[in-house]
């Protein structure tokens, strides 16, 4: 380096005096960021090249690079480039003016800012972020434009900067950053490779650090999807995402208009419901990493989500406030939607078998989503399936309803826990119908939704009602034959008198089954109440069974025996049996309290030996 005696020396600007204790102070947190803003200059500086290149028809370099090297004895890291070069006018236009020329407002501004990642990006410090971690740093370039003289500056953390000629010969651009006395970390090849893999990784140009190539120069979302095969997705999601499983399905994103947006959305396979310990979409801007925390860039229902996202027309910089606020961000979340509520459809349309196991993945933001947003709904509203206890595994609600047409129109019985519910669900089997299961913590929430979307449409518990099917319309029984009454009302007595229980009321039916003696119903919208209350946990923990009806079945023989006991004289065992039968049904919903569960022990074991 012989630098010529014309050396000129000048102030960077009058006003920016305090700017640089402000850039080491302030941006000391991510100081990573350095690296990223002169490896995407050196770039740029080759993209620039390269578009002159092809419309001057001119060809100035085989092989475009980016060159990192560390040299530990002088503390330095370079960062080389065989770019379009800058000239010692360029510097001062580029460098000494622009970076500073908001430098006022900045002063102004700097204070009122959390985010600090904003204050770069909006005043284009990109160049300066270097001082974070460099006492001095040299230039050393030489314009494609003026190649007999190339360039030298200078500048040691001050607003003072020396300018002079030097002697370099590539075309080019030489960024020297003499590394400040506390910055171990960036004479550590391994630790400079490792922030290059951060930020750099699918740079377009390659990145080497001391001769080796570190990047990826194609990722897969530069590549048309029709020539990648699934093998390549997979193998990219491993490669975003180290040690996840596959993922079940991907979207590759490749929009143009009305604004660019390239990038590959991956489905994972959650591991339950409420799943959040995913990391999210990466954003890319122009193959330079961004962020990996920027939930505005997708719907919130969609937070699942993992991929890459490259957004050339987002700066390089972005802040939060920046993506809550700018239109082009929500426009970008409402085309995720749509592509997302696309691919559900193709894939539930084009091969239902394959689209039933994904569903289980799925369902859960398939709903949310619909509940949050009504494109998305009107869009996948025929696609959802339910799980049934029909002749087929899944079913869709329109289809369902259309088998239902004749028995109960418009109504929709499910269960939500097939264990507990077992009973009237075997009841249901055996009369033939179909009820679906609707077991999942957000299934409250979208019964609820789509009553309040298609008015017609009432959903029913299996064990909230009995409906007409279930029960023996022609009841011949129903003759008097004692004292004056009808058997139904000796069984409603007996069992109104024998059971002292706060909130029951007794019910009598003849059902089709006579396997069971008495069942539990209860009040869909009043249990659909207390649900609510207590998913949302406020006030005390409201009791389901705090009114309940007891549907005593007059069909059962154990019903029968109720009466014939009476007739012999023998109330004490009728009422036992009464209680029994109460205490089993209880018991089916697994509902029996603790002081009742001890009786019904005892008097269980009192029966056997009656037997
Ligand atoms: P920004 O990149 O946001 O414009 P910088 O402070 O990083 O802000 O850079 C200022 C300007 O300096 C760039 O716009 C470019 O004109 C010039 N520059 C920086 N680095 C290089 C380089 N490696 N090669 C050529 N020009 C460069």
């Amino acid at each position: 380096m012989s630098d010529t005696p014309n050396r000129e020396e000048g102030n960077i600007s009058i006003h920016t005096e305090n700017i640089f204790p402000i850039i080491k102070k302030w941006l000391y947190s991510d100081k990573d960021i350095f690296l990223r803003e002169l490896v995407s200059n050196a770039v740029d500086a080759i993209h620039r090249l390269q578009n002159i290149n092809l419309i001057e028809g001119l060809k100035l370099a085989d092989e475009y690079k980016v060159d990192i090297h560390i040299d530990k004895e002088r503390r330095t890291l370079t960062v080389t480039d065989n770019g379009i070069g800058m000239t010692a006018d360029e510097i001062r236009k580029y460098i000494n003016q622009v970076a500073f020329s908001s430098a006022e407002d900045f002063i102004e501004k700097f204070k009122d800012l959390e985010d600090k990642n904003q204050i770069i990006g909006h005043f284009g410090l990109g160049f300066y972020s270097t001082f974070m971690v460099a006492d001095k740093v040299e230039i050393r370039t030489l314009s494609y434009r003026d190649a007999s003289i190339a360039a030298h500056w200078e500048c040691a953390g001050n607003t003072s900067y020396q300018l002079s000629e030097t002697d370099k010969k590539e075309r080019g651009t030489e960024i020297i950053l003499h590394l400040n006395d506390t910055e171990k970390e960036f004479l550590d090849a391994v630790n400079v490779r490792e922030v290059l893999k951060k930020f750099c990784n699918f740079l377009p140009v390659s990145i080497c650090l001391e001769g080796e190539e570190v990047n990826d120069k194609n990722p897969l979302w530069t590549r048309s999807s029709s020539e990648i095969t699934d093998d390549e997705y997979k193998e990219f999601y491993r490669k975003l995402y180290p040690m996840s499983d596959d993922p079940l399905f991907w979207i590759h994103l490749n929009i143009d208009f009305p604004f660019n947006l390239k990038g590959i959305i991956y489905f994972p396979r959650l591991h339950n419901e409420f799943d959040v310990t995913k990391s999210h979409i990466k954003l890319f801007c122009n193959q330079v990493f961004v962020s990996d925390n920027t939930p505005e860039l997708i719907p919130e229902f969609l937070t699942p989500l993992q991929g890459c996202l490259d957004a050339p027309d987002l700066p390089l910089n972005v802040s939060r406030s920046y993506l809550q606020n700018e239109p082009q961000v929500r426009k970008i979340r409402e085309v995720i939607s749509g592509r997302v509520a696309a691919k559900i459809v193709e894939l539930a349309k084009k091969d239902r078998a394959a689209f039933e196991p994904i569903w289980e993945d799925i369902h859960t933001f398939v709903k949310y989503g619909m509940m949050r947003e009504d494109k998305f709904y009107d869009k996948v509203k025929d696609q959802v399936i339910y799980r049934s206890t029909g002749e087929e595994k899944y079913t869709t609600l329109p289809d369902y309803l259309e088998r239902a047409r004749e028995e109960h129109e418009n109504k929709v019985y499910y269960a939500n826990d097939e264990g507990v519910q077992a009973t009237y669900l075997k009841m249901f089997k055996a009369q033939g119908m179909e009820a679906l299961i609707l077991d999942s913590m957000i299934d409250n929430h979208f019964i609820q939704f789509l009553e309040s979307k298609n008015t017609d449409l009432k959903f029913g518990r299996v064990d909230s009602d009995v409906t007409e099917n279930l029960i023996e319309q022609d009841v011949s029984s129903n003759i008097v034959d004692k004292d004056n009454k009808s058997r139904e009302d000796r069984i409603e007595e007996s069992f109104k008198s024998a059971l002292d229980i706060k909130g029951l009321t007794i019910r009598i039916e003849t059902l089709k089954d006579d396997s069971v003696p008495g069942m539990i119903l209860l009040n869909e919208q009043q249990r659909r109440f207390k649900e609510m209350t207590q998913m949302m946990g406020q006030g005390e923990m409201p009791d389901l069974f705090a009114e309940h009806t007891l549907l005593v079945n007059t069909a059962s023989p154990a019903v029968d025996k109720v009466l014939k006991l009476q007739d012999d004289g023998n109330k004490e065992t009728a009422g036992l049996l009464i209680e029994q039968i109460y205490d089993l049904a209880m018991l089916s919903h697994q509902a029996i309290s603790k002081e009742r569960m001890a009786g019904f022990l005892e008097r269980s074991g009192k029966l056997l030996g009656m037997i």
